[in-house]
């Protein structure tokens, strides 16, 4: 079956984004939220980044509209009754995403290929909620996604070869580069081994070993990295750490993935990051 049309379920930080890519590839898209605001919100931000490349001639004014064109905003289900693959991108929370699962799999097609963008979480369990375990698979895309090059294609028990493949096409018709995941694990590739590095620069402040700000400098300028473990979390969301550790903790039954104390006050405070104005770092007042 070609893929045509993509339902984008979740229209936060990865979802705009995914939604953008997948317009950006010719795909229609629909993208839903439990409000219509959040999508509104993400068509938005989706705008001002095409505007850019249009003040920078590298689409022109019309490619722009064009990209907006292709992307139905929605809130619910409904929509997806005609789409060929879906990408959900609600928090990462199981259950909720189990329920989204469930929904989903009576609204699409039989041949709809459900596709989750957990950052960690087991895709085989959330496969088992739905009737076609064999069509579910992990697409798992990095923040931002418009410009992160990986998807990781992870497979759960059940996923099928087909459903590997038609996944790994799509994330490269959106100019992606894939790595399959052929076991579904805590993590996956990308997220077992990045836990490790920021757990460990969160230990290191908690020891007293050094501050955040040079713990984030010593990554960028020693390990060549574009951010430090500071700055990143509060780009991507402080609480995904948290969750994660929560989950991995759950899942290997190894204190060594604990949230340390400094995660869990922030978390605790609604100090989120850049979203809420603070989390490691304050930028209420540009600090
Ligand atoms: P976010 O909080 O920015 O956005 C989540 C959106 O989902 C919100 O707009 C919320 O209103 C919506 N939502 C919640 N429940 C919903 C439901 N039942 N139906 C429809 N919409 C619903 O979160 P995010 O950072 O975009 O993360 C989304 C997913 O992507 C998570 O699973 C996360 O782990 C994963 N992820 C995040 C990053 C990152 O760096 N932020 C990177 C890769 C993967």
């Amino acid at each position: 079956m070609e893929i045509k049309k993509i339902a984008v379920l979740g229209a936060g930080s990865m979802g705009g984004g995914i939604a953008q890519v997948a317009a950006q590839a010719g795909f229609d898209v629909i993208l839903s939220d439990i409000d219509r605001v959040f999508v509104d919100r993400a068509i938005g931000r989706i705008d001002s980044f095409l505007s850019k490349s249009v003040e920078k001639g590298k689409m022109s004014a019309e490619q722009k509209d064009a990209v907006i064109g292709r992307i139905i905003p929605t809130t619910g289900m409904d929509l997806f009754v005609d789409a060929d693959l879906v990408i959900e991108a609600i928090i990462e929370d199981l259950e909720m995403k189990k329920e989204a699962f469930s929904k989903m799999d009576q609204v699409c097609k039989p041949e709809t290929y459900l596709t989750t963008n957990t950052s960690s979480m087991s895709i085989t369990m959330i496969a088992a909620i739905t009737k076609r375990p064999d069509k579910v698979a992990g697409m798992h895309f990095f923040n931002p996604a418009p410009i992160m090059r990986l998807v990781e294609v992870i497979r759960g028990y059940y996923t099928s070869n087909e459903t590997v493949q038609v996944v790994s096409e799509v994330a490269a018709k959106m100019g992606k580069t894939t790595v399959e995941v052929k076991k579904d694990s805590p993590g996956f590739i990308v997220n077992r081994v990045f836990m490790a590095h920021l757990i460990e620069s969160m230990r290191l402040v908690e020891e007293g070993v050094a501050t955040m700000e040079d713990i984030d400098t010593a990554i960028k300028l020693g390990l060549n990295y574009p951010m430090g473990p500071f700055e990143l979390q509060d780009f991507a969301g402080v609480e995904i750490t948290h969750h994660v550790a929560n989950y991995f903790c759950e899942e290997f039954k190894d204190m060594r993935w604990n949230s340390p104390q400094i995660l869990k006050d922030l978390v605790r405070a609604g100090r989120l990051g850049r979203k809420t104005g603070a989390g490691f770092y304050d930028y209420n007042d540009k600090k």
